[in-house]
């Protein structure tokens, strides 16, 4: 049915653009089991064809992965808003998602939706509870620490069903973001699922607002309302989304409260405290009321731990120096973290070359970004000295001997390349000089470079001290 011959390259470009985007994104076991085995038919018109092997795969990636799947073939072919996946058996039914009929998504678990009308789609409306699930957000992968193990116990805590006899029954998880609330609500969903029969309903703040809105247009609120409140554990995830007087956060307020009153549990992450929330006293004195913990930058071990952990999820064989350097210089969030690791094995696996720190420091370029911000004058001065074996004082002064020439040049040069700070700083910083001068050792430093191997390997081995 579809005919390689007749896509031009770019359509094919335009798929394998995307492969790379979802490797990066979603890391090599979520992308080796279900991208790797999709193949690329066609793009036409607003849709992009695809094919998979099987029905599970098909339906699998449909339902848990086509908003990211759409996202990442946006990035390089904006108009697409359609995805039709098709199986390798000729004879059977395609599926087409896009943005509008999304209800779908939660019924082509089932082939014998496909054929369903419309109005029993609608009816089915509010089913979404797998749509958002990642597999890959359990309690098992996720690492704990001092700074997230008081999350852990309450997510835990309301998963094993002690939050349903306890006297507290509303959870508040908060933290900067990538910290991993959006892992432990959805590992408490999946626990749930998988361990016991309470009904349990996790959706995105954006989802809910989606739902009720959709449900406004279309007459089933009370359905939307009805099915929220017979949840026994609702999850919401970013919270701070809903927020302000509007219908949204009103019958938010609304469902929170029923639940409250009916005993269920009810568990929410935000990026912010819940004092901070943009929301009316009744919903935030509930939430301020229940359980609130929060979740604080890890540190380094847990950092190395972390990603120990996702290397070995993701088969990766990546020396122990590397995810050490990792580790320490990306300090901002897991996230991120995770994002660097993903990043590099990508682009390992797509040259076919090792992981080193050459390709570390490449690939990484813009994570490393921060750590550089964080580097200080001082800190480079007194390492260019301690390389070189001489005094700061010697470093400072008018001296022209080659032997404090020499660091004090290499030393502006770093002080350059490694800060944001300006000539005007940096000369003020290397013995009150004025500007002119630096450019002047810089310029020489990097005209010495283009010839002068020993002098690459002193600074490349000064950067390596002082970016750890
Ligand atoms: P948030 O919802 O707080 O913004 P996420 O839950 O989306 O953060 O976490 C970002 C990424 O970091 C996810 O891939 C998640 O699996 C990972 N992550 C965060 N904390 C941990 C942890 N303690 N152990 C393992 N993975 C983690
Ligand atoms: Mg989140």
């Amino acid at each position: 049915m579809y005919s390689v011959k007749t896509n031009s390259e770019y359509h094919l470009e335009t798929w394998q653009s995307t492969q790379i985007e979802l490797r990066t994104k979603l890391g090599e076991v979520v992308y080796k089991n279900w991208f790797e085995k999709l193949s690329f038919s066609k793009l036409e018109n607003e849709a992009i064809h695809l094919t998979a092997p099987t029905r599970f795969i098909r339906d699998w990636v449909l339902n848990n992965y086509f908003q990211t799947l759409l996202e990442a073939v946006n990035k390089f072919a904006p108009s697409i808003s359609e995805i039709v996946i098709g199986l390798n058996d000729q004879k059977a039914q395609s599926v087409t998602f896009n943005n509008n009929n999304d209800s779908v998504g939660g019924l082509a678990r089932n082939d014998s939706y496909i054929s369903k009308n419309v109005e029993q789609e609608k009816m089915q409306m509010c089913e979404f509870y797998d749509f958002s699930l990642d597999p890959k957000y359990t309690f098992d992968n996720f690492i704990v620490g001092d700074s997230n193990i008081l999350a852990f116990n309450a997510a835990l805590n309301a998963a094993n069903g002690n939050m349903r006899i306890s006297s507290i029954k509303t959870l508040y998880i908060h933290s900067d973001v990538g910290m991993g609330k959006t892992h432990l609500l959805q590992s408490i969903a999946s626990y749930i699922r998988a361990n016991n029969n309470a009904k349990v309903l996790y959706l995105s703040a954006e989802r809910f607002m989606h739902l009720f809105l959709k449900s406004l247009k279309s007459n089933q609120l009370i359905d939307f309302k009805e099915r929220l409140k017979s949840c026994d554990i609702l999850l919401v995830d970013d919270l701070q989304f809903i927020c302000g007087k509007n219908a949204t956060a009103f019958e938010f307020a609304n469902i929170l409260t029923a639940l409250s009153e009916s005993n269920k549990v009810v568990v929410v992450a935000a990026d912010v405290s819940p004092f901070q929330l943009n929301l009316e006293t009744r919903s935030k004195s509930r939430l301020i009321g229940g359980l609130v913990v929060d979740i604080t930058p890890p540190d380094f071990d847990l950092r190395l731990k972390i990603i120990e952990s996702k290397c070995q999820i993701q088969k990766a064989n990546i020396p122990s120096n590397i995810l050490h350097n990792l580790a320490k210089n990306v300090t901002s969030s897991v996230r991120e973290l995770e994002g660097a690791l993903n990043k590099l094995i990508a682009h390992s696996s797509l040259q076919n070359i090792d992981i080193d720190q050459q390709l570390v420091k490449r690939v990484l370029k813009e994570n490393y970004q921060s750590a550089i911000v964080k580097i200080g004058l001082d800190q480079i001065l007194k390492s260019v000295c301690k390389y070189f074996n001489t005094e700061i004082e010697d470093i400072l002064s008018k001296s022209r001997l080659k032997k404090f020439a020499h660091p004090r040049q290499i030393a502006a040069y770093l002080m350059k390349e490694l800060t944001n700070k300006s000539y005007a700083d940096i000369g003020k910083a290397l013995g009150n000089r004025d500007h002119a001068s630096i450019i002047y050792f810089t310029k020489q430093i990097e005209s010495k470079l283009t010839s002068c191997e020993s002098l690459k390997i002193e600074i490349e081995q000064l950067k390596d001290i002082i970016c750890g």
